[in-house]
């Protein structure tokens, strides 16, 4: 009898085990208005803590949910103060020093340019038309960084004009929580990836990068992300459109309130922490070589740049060609 009561325990011991084993799981779904791929090796289904952290951040920073937090801001008359919590004080600390450390290369307060090329949301190409220079002129004076005052508890607009767009780096920021609950959950691998942005935890993945402007299918470039590192990949090639033949993309220069034109077209940050990176993926595509790779230093990044003739130009990381028509250049 005992021996029949220890030979079920047993078995009931098995069968525990390997309901709770970990197993690899994926979770798919669409955020910040790009699909997203999270897989994880877990014992627990995490795939409801993924959505509600990326709806959060939605609900707070999007320009596409009506009720943001982002779209009070920019609707807020001069001098209203909008409350922040710690968390928002922290994501707008650090947006506002990376715009001042790129010498606003990236602009969060960018969006009535954007709005102007017809960047903003719903983000539908079709018919576009580039504007006039009179309205690039309107747009480029309407917002500044300097038009907000930042404190740990608000956050007040100078002008009713002034509008943030943290589209730029986003999905970076995203990419860090979601690799951040993989840590607190006790995942010991995962891959997260949020619209082209890729944390890996507890583990080395190896990356493609897509040759701009080409297929989805195939790769240019691959090098290694290590374990704990996010890495932002911005292009010119993203999001666009074409008007008698010239190509207008979505990443614009506040400089000359035109898309960037620096000959870089796609750039790749890796970074531990992920805002940096999609915001200073989203600068070097403004900035050119010589000032984005003075920038990753200055920031203590790695970074992967590929200029409109094809030269591909990696600092701090080693990078193998895949498609024979990229030339390395030396940084
Ligand atoms: P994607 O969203 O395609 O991954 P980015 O991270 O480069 O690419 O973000 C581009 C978005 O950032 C644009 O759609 C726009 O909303 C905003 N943006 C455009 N130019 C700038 C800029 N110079 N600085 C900051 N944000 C910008
Ligand atoms: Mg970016």
């Amino acid at each position: 009898m005992k021996k029949a009561a220890a030979l079920l325990l047993l078995i009931a011991l098995i069968f525990c085990f390997a309901a709770c084993a970990p197993t690899e799981k994926t979770a798919y779904g669409f955020a910040m208005g790009s699909d997203y791929c999270v897989t994880y090796t877990s014992s627990d289904d995490l795939d409801g803590a993924i959505s509600t952290i990326l709806s959060s951040i939605e609900k707070k920073y999007s320009l596409q949910v009506a009720s943001s937090l982002a779209v009070a801001i920019n609707q807020a008359a001069a001098g209203e103060s909008i409350s922040l919590d710690a968390e928002n004080y922290a994501v707008f600390s650090r947006v506002f020093s990376i715009a001042q450390i790129s010498n606003y290369a990236f602009d969060p307060s960018i969006l009535p340019l954007v709005k102007a090329w017809g960047f903003d949301p719903p983000y539908n190409m079709n018919g576009k038309v580039p504007p006039v220079a009179a309205v690039i002129a309107n747009a480029m004076a309407a917002s500044s960084c300097e038009d907000f005052t930042l404190n740990a508890s608000s956050i007040t607009k100078l002008r009713d004009s002034a509008c943030l767009d943290l589209g730029g780096a986003l999905k970076g920021y995203a990419a860090e929580r979601v690799a951040k609950l993989m840590g607190e959950k006790g995942v010991d691998q995962a891959l997260v990836y949020i619209g082209g942005t890729i944390a890996a935890v507890g583990k080395n993945y190896l990356i493609g990068v897509t040759p701009p402007r080409k297929s989805k299918e195939s790769y240019a470039l691959s090098f290694t992300l290590a374990k704990g590192e996010i890495c932002a990949t911005s292009g010119d090639y993203e999001r666009y459109y074409e008007y008698e033949n010239v190509r207008y993309h979505h990443i614009i220069d506040g400089k000359t309130g035109a898309p960037a034109s620096s000959g870089v077209i796609s750039a790749t940050v890796i970074s531990q922490d992920g805002l940096l990176a999609d915001a200073l993926a989203t600068a070097a595509v403004v900035l050119g070589v010589d000032q984005a790779l003075a920038l990753f230093d200055e920031c203590g990044v790695k970074g992967i740049l590929i200029t409109s003739d094809k030269k591909v130009i990696a600092q701090g990381v080693s990078v193998a060609v895949k498609d024979k028509s990229y030339e390395i250049r030396t940084a």
